[in-house]
């Protein structure tokens, strides 16, 4: 089944760093992974990425939890190089990716599926409980907070779902290694790598 085609419009309209073709990945594994239970996402910023899992979750008959305190990662802010000045809140000059998120998912019509949780992704971790088909880290990229991510969240994957982790370069000179050392951990962790498409990679928890 393919990704609804209303929905890809508005995926790929939204700000964000989610290429198309990785994000129709996403929505492949996401449908894929439904029977298994929920899928959650780890970093939604403007709710792209959460737009194609929201679309796969609904084809596979579950729901998207998507985690972020929505203030941005180190690398969002000003001065760094993924920051974007229309996420600051004028008021307080903090950014808040909040509202920019349900503008996505009104748009893609799918404030019945994808869910927003907001707040520290640890924290959240700490007190979740549902096992998940499908997890996706896509979080803050420094070292300590993508490990944080894996260590909290992983083991919440149930056995046969699927982990998906975003930026995995394993060549320095592509982009930062905190994601490819997460792959790394997850695949020594008995985590079998199914798929890569570009920088996204889809492991499968026996
Ligand atoms: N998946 C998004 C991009 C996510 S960018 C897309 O498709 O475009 C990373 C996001 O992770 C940011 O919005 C940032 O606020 C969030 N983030 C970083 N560290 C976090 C943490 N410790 N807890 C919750 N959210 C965090
Ligand atoms: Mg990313």
């Amino acid at each position: 089944m393919g990704i609804d085609a209303d929905v890809l419009v508005v995926a790929r309209a939204a700000k964000g760093f989610m290429p198309d073709d990785e994000g129709l990945a996403l929505f492949e594994a996401g449908a894929m992974a439904a029977p298994v239970g929920p899928l959650l996402e780890v970093g939604t910023y403007c709710g792209k990425s959460a737009a194609y899992l929201g679309a796969g979750a609904r084809a596979g008959g579950t729901v998207v939890f998507t985690v972020d305190h929505h203030r941005g990662s180190e690398e969002n802010q000003a001065g760094w190089e993924h920051h974007d000045r229309e996420v600051v809140d004028p008021a307080t000059g903090r950014m808040d990716t909040l509202p920019f998120f349900r503008r996505t998912i009104e748009a893609a019509g799918l404030e019945d599926v994808v869910i927003g949780v907001i707040g520290e992704s640890t924290t959240v971790a700490r007190y979740w409980a549902t096992p998940l088909g499908l997890l996706f880290i896509d979080g803050g990229h420094a070292e300590d907070v993508a490990m944080a991510d894996y260590d909290t969240w992983a083991g919440h994957v149930a056995p046969g779902g699927l982990l998906a982790i975003h930026d995995v370069f394993d060549d320095p000179a592509d982009g930062g290694q905190a994601p490819f050392r997460v792959w790394q951990r997850a695949v020594r962790e008995g985590f079998e790598p199914v798929s890569t498409t570009g920088s996204l990679r889809v492991l499968r928890r026996r």
